[in-house]
């Protein structure tokens, strides 16, 4: 996934261009800006993968063809009933902060909060439960990443061997530009990329 969050229009049909299909954004209204100008890409596949605040779900429902940053039974709702207005399924991840940061989204691991969820999950037909994605601490060495990485594919095995109604765990969205050959290694089927593929970017974010 290429992650297009600052960059504006013209990079990303540039890199659609160079064979890019999947692309991550982490803001709704970043996002609705930019999306008039990139109308006419068939098989984009548009992802949110910041936080996103309920009272955004519907925005976000009409725009992204994907949320990687489910993080409450609320949002779920939310979401599940703006994509059921929009008529459309919406594939989910649900976010783990493997971590412990409180300056991080996404639900504690092993937490009620994630029970609530995963049992929740057969209610909101509109929405597909997919996988898990995390960001873990930043560390300057990608090995440091590891151990969060490890962690969430166990987890993610854990809930899979579950076989809960309407969970799927195919998916482990983890790994960034400096990390995503480790997250590779540990078993991540999604690493999303934004600065090794666009560069620096143009606002600290
Ligand atoms: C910005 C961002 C990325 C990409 O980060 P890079 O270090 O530029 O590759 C990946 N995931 C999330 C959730 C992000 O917000």
């Amino acid at each position: 996934m290429a992650v297009s969050k600052t960059h504006p229009a013209e990079r990303i049909r540039a890199a659609y261009a160079g064979g890019i299909r999947v692309f991550g954004e982490n803001r709704v209204q970043e996002f609705a800006a930019k999306a008039e100008s990139l109308l006419g890409l068939p098989d984009a596949e548009w992802h949110m993968i910041g936080h996103l605040q309920s009272n955004k779900a519907s925005k976000a429902a009409e725009l992204f063809g994907a949320v990687d940053s489910l993080d409450s039974v609320k949002l779920a709702d939310r979401l599940n009933a703006a994509a059921e207005n929009e008529n459309k399924k919406i594939p989910v991840l649900i976010e783990m902060n493997v971590g412990g940061e409180k300056s991080k989204s996404g639900v504690a691991p092993e937490s009620l909060d994630v029970e609530d969820l995963l049992l929740a999950a057969p209610r909101f037909g509109a929405l597909e439960f997919r996988g898990l994605m995390t960001v873990p601490p930043f560390s300057d060495d990608a090995d440091g990443a590891r151990p969060y990485f490890r962690r969430l594919r166990e987890i993610r095995d854990t809930i899979a061997r579950r076989k809960l109604p309407g969970i799927s765990m195919d998916v482990l969205s983890m790994g960034m530009s400096h990390d995503f050959e480790v997250a590779i290694e540990e078993g991540s089927t999604c690493v999303r990329v934004g600065t090794a593929i666009f560069g620096e970017r143009p606002i600290p974010l």
